[in-house]
């Protein structure tokens, strides 16, 4: 469902990106893992053209997002992000914050768009919070929106990054929940995250990236039993 096909970005001189390859089935859960700095954000960022490419592809379903064809405002509908920091409306109440693309970008009338963003809270376990507004919403509760709101859109593929890196320790899990049973569903997703039980449970691969480049990757038995490399070790032992 994605390919990326020999890859490269710079920052003016600085190369973050460097030949990445690596295909993304239908279904599957790709967590990268890597240092800060390595590049992880910016492969996933490129996905969705937030982030242009200066050298290979990236196909998602057999099409280059970059070919002259592609609508960038129907890319992004299909592919959800949620971020660390969600950036939910302060104004608007939870199902606000759901319904709002629903009506403003799919064009659903008011009603319809209650029913379905009260849907997709429920499959988050927020039905009862529909009415409150972010402020009055945990940290953990404020990130399921965030990720009821991309499934609102009805996404095809859902890109996080790290969705949990913000949160206090007891709200981690319930966030993580989440994204297990949407993983369990069969929603194709690539997951930035330092959860490593998260990664072990539930990514089909593991990208372990290092200086801009895919340095290993495997399944997680490859990756957290055998690592090949001194540095992915190092990586897994002490967390950097
Ligand atoms: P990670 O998510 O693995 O921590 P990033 O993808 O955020 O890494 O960053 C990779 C490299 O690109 C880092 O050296 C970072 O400083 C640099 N970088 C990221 N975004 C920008 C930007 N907008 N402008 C310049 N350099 C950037
Ligand atoms: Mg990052």
């Amino acid at each position: 469902m994605i390919r990326f096909d020999n890859i490269g970005k710079w920052f003016g001189p600085l190369h973050v990106l460097a030949d990445v390859s690596g295909d993304v089935a239908k279904g599957e859960t790709v967590v990268l893992l890597g240092p800060s700095g390595s590049g992880k954000s910016t492969l996933i960022r490129c996905v969705t053209r937030l982030e242009p490419i200066q050298q290979g592809r990236i196909l998602v379903n057999d099409v280059d997002i970059a070919s002259g064809g592609v609508d960038i405002n129907q890319l992004r509908q299909r592919i959800g992000f949620v971020f660390q920091a969600y950036n939910l409306f302060p104004h608007l109440s939870a199902l606000g914050n759901v319904t709002i693309g629903l009506e403003r970008l799919k064009g659903l009338p008011r009603n319809e768009a209650r029913e379905r963003g009260l849907h997709e809270l429920g499959r988050v376990g927020l039905a009862d919070k529909a009415d409150a507004v972010p402020a009055r919403l945990s940290g953990g509760q404020r990130q399921r929106v965030a990720i009821a709101r991309a499934l609102a859109m009805d996404p095809e593929i859902m890109l996080f990054d790290e969705p949990t890196s913000a949160l206090d320790p007891e709200m981690v899990s319930e966030v993580l929940q989440v994204m297990r049973s949407l993983a369990q569903a069969g929603m194709t997703m690539m997951v930035v995250t330092h959860e490593m039980g998260f990664a072990r449970q539930v990514a089909d691969q593991v990208w372990f990236m290092e200086g801009g480049k895919i340095a290993e990757r495997g399944t997680p038995a490859e990756i957290f039993t055998a690592a090949e490399s001194p540095r992915l070790r190092q990586f897994l032992t002490l967390g950097r």
